[in-house]
């Protein structure tokens, strides 16, 4: 199934859509998008270069151009499935971070997304997170945002539709119990959907499906295509523990995947600024 893109919100053939009515200008559902948190609205300065060298990054990433003044993908703006997206259509040079399931709660990934103002997506599983909501609670109220990745992580298309909703919209109770929202965007566990995934999301209150085009491994990025990120890719990493990354810390996975998207002269986004 193809990706669903609205236009880009640039040039006359966006100016037409949107006089038009059929644009990008869908209702803004106020949970989980940036701005919403003390630590969205930002204090001002970017980190310095002693905190990346502190992470181990030889320099700081560039900061992160102004989002678009509306989101660039058509979320919500009429009846019928969600869009599917795994990349981002603009021309920056910017990828997004998504971190999947919830396994790994390490403490200085906290001190880490503080420090360096890491816009981190987190798509979380209510079966691997088990009783380690806090610590996400945590992580969002440095800037992360909290999206749903279903209750017990299924592979999604060998459920009947009631089965698929229940997955859905149980995780989007459960992530309004813990955190007072109802995620915006849906990540179906590795990446398989079909017609009733996307029917079940839209009844859950789902306005995107979000997959990726890059991968994090331990040491190194894989790509859907080519050898290399492309403007507005999304990238996607797990909360893993060092048993599953060859001993290697959550942070020190992180530290590798920052200095891959900057050896290719990218930055980090935030992909609620886009969807
Ligand atoms: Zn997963």
């Amino acid at each position: 199934m193809r990706p669903r893109w609205c236009a880009p919100a640039v040039g006359l053939l966006a100016s037409a859509l949107l006089a038009s009515g059929a644009g990008c200008a869908g209702p803004v559902d106020p949970v989980e998008r940036p701005g919403t948190t003390e630590a969205h609205k930002g204090h001002g300065h970017a980190p310095s270069a002693a905190s990346y060298r502190r992470w181990g990054l030889p320099s700081p990433l560039a900061p992160a151009p102004k989002p678009p003044e509306r989101p660039t993908v058509r979320t919500g703006a009429r009846p019928g499935p969600p869009p599917v997206v795994d990349r981002i259509p603009t021309r920056d040079k910017v990828v997004f971070l998504t971190f999947d399931d919830g396994a790994e709660k390490d403490p200085r990934f906290v001190d880490m997304v503080r420090e360096l103002r890491l816009p981190v997506s987190m798509f979380l599983t209510d079966s691997i997170v088990g009783p380690g909501y806090a610590h996400f609670g945590r992580l969002r109220a440095v800037g992360a945002t909290v999206q749903n990745h279903t209750l017990d992580h299924p592979r999604l298309p060998g459920l009947p539709y009631a089965g698929q909703r229940a997955e859905i919209c149980g995780q989007q109770e459960k992530l309004k119990q813990h955190f007072g929202i109802r995620p915006r965007l849906f990540r179906p566990p590795y990446g398989a959907y079909n017609d009733d995934t996307l029917r079940a999301a839209a009844d859950c209150g789902v306005a995107a499906v979000v997959l990726w085009r890059a991968s994090m491994n331990i040491n190194d990025l894989s790509y859907f295509e080519g050898n290399h990120l492309r403007p507005g890719d999304i990238v996607l990493a797990h909360f893993r523990r060092p048993s599953e990354l060859n001993g290697a810390s959550l942070t020190e996975m992180t530290t590798r995947l920052l200095r891959r998207i900057q050896e290719q002269g990218f930055t980090v986004a935030r992909l609620e600024d886009y969807l």
